[in-house]
């Protein structure tokens, strides 16, 4: 009995918890709101810190998926649906990146309250790597690893940033100028690293197909065990033709990724050793998801050096 007046107490308490907080969110138009910062809510770290660099203080923010969570695979909870609709701006990758969130998505995008932004749907197809056209599934959706790309994704964030929130629109506009400019010296920083790996051996394996755009914009052929997307399971045909591959092209290391468990790279490595080669795990890079809040690699320019400083060390020897 008293466990269960217990109980309905800590539901009281989670009650009002719940609706204080609601009642701290902007529930109209912020620019009416008097006041009320912007309420933002990002699916993907990599979109988070782009926003925080361009928005700063002037928003609330909402990150959903956080370290080593696979965005292929991750379904909305309850939870994450009100965090949604008590949003005034949700950003999203988009291109099925989030292929079990994106229809909840629309639909909110579609109720009119809440302007929700697929990111990489607003880049130019043409700049676009194909993924299966014939499954409904044009383009590659591991766009950040580019980072020309990503800056583009950068600056529909400030247009949508300066659309809803215009009151804002001066410190947007001048933030997103200057977190361009950092982003052009990460990118000229990429392409002077990829220059210490010989020509021979600028091949990345990985354990799923994130680094098509990484391996067009910086120069290395990109092979993969699994496809672009986690969602279908590594089959042992797949783990003996990636050994085959890294055989036949002599590749000194292969890399685990923080979102994907390490076995099926583990698995290439023992298959290429019975083959009597050496190959080392050159790293763990971070594909899908950044790293820990407060590290470097937590934010979108340190995750994108520490991969390329990972890379070289290991492909460079
Ligand atoms: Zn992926």
């Amino acid at each position: 009995m008293h466990k269960v007046l217990a109980v309905f107490g800590i539901i009281a308490v989670l009650l009002l918890a719940s609706c204080s907080g609601q009642a701290a969110q902007p529930s109209t138009d912020p620019a009416e709101a008097g006041g009320n910062k912007l309420s933002v809510v990002a699916t993907t770290g990599q979109i988070a810190d782009t926003v925080q660099n361009i928005a700063g203080d002037a928003i609330e923010l909402t990150t959903l998926l956080g370290p080593g969570i696979d965005p292929h695979t991750y379904v909305a909870t309850a939870g994450d649906i009100t965090t949604f609709q008590n949003a005034n701006v949700i950003f999203y990758n988009g291109l099925h990146l989030e292929a079990q969130m994106e229809r909840v998505l629309e639909q909110i995008g579609q109720g009119g309250d809440i302007t929700v932004v697929a990111v990489a749907d607003q880049l130019d197809p043409l700049t676009l790597l194909n993924w299966e056209p014939e499954a409904g599934l044009p383009y590659d959706p591991h766009v950040w690893n580019d980072i020309r790309l990503w800056t583009q994704i950068s600056y529909v964030i400030r247009d949508t940033l300066v659309e809803t929130d215009p009151a804002n629109a001066a410190a947007y506009e001048a933030n997103a100028t200057t977190y361009a400019r950092e982003l052009e010296e990460l990118h000229s920083y990429m392409l002077e690293q990829v220059e210490q790996i010989p020509q021979e051996r600028r091949v990345l394996v990985t354990a799923h197909d994130a680094f098509g755009y990484f391996g067009r914009a910086y120069g290395l052929t990109v092979e993969a065990i699994q496809g672009i997307s986690t969602q279908s399971e590594a089959s042992t045909a797949d783990i003996q033709a990636m050994a085959d591959i890294v055989v036949q092209r002599q590749v000194p290391a292969i890399f685990i990724e923080t979102t994907i468990s390490p076995r099926t790279i583990e698995a290439v490595k023992e298959a290429v050793q019975a083959q009597g080669q050496e190959v080392t795990v050159g790293g763990t890079l971070f594909s899908d998801a950044m790293g820990e809040p407060d590290t470097p690699e937590g934010t979108y320019i340190g995750m994108m050096r520490y991969n390329i400083d990972t890379i070289v060390a290991a492909l460079a020897q």
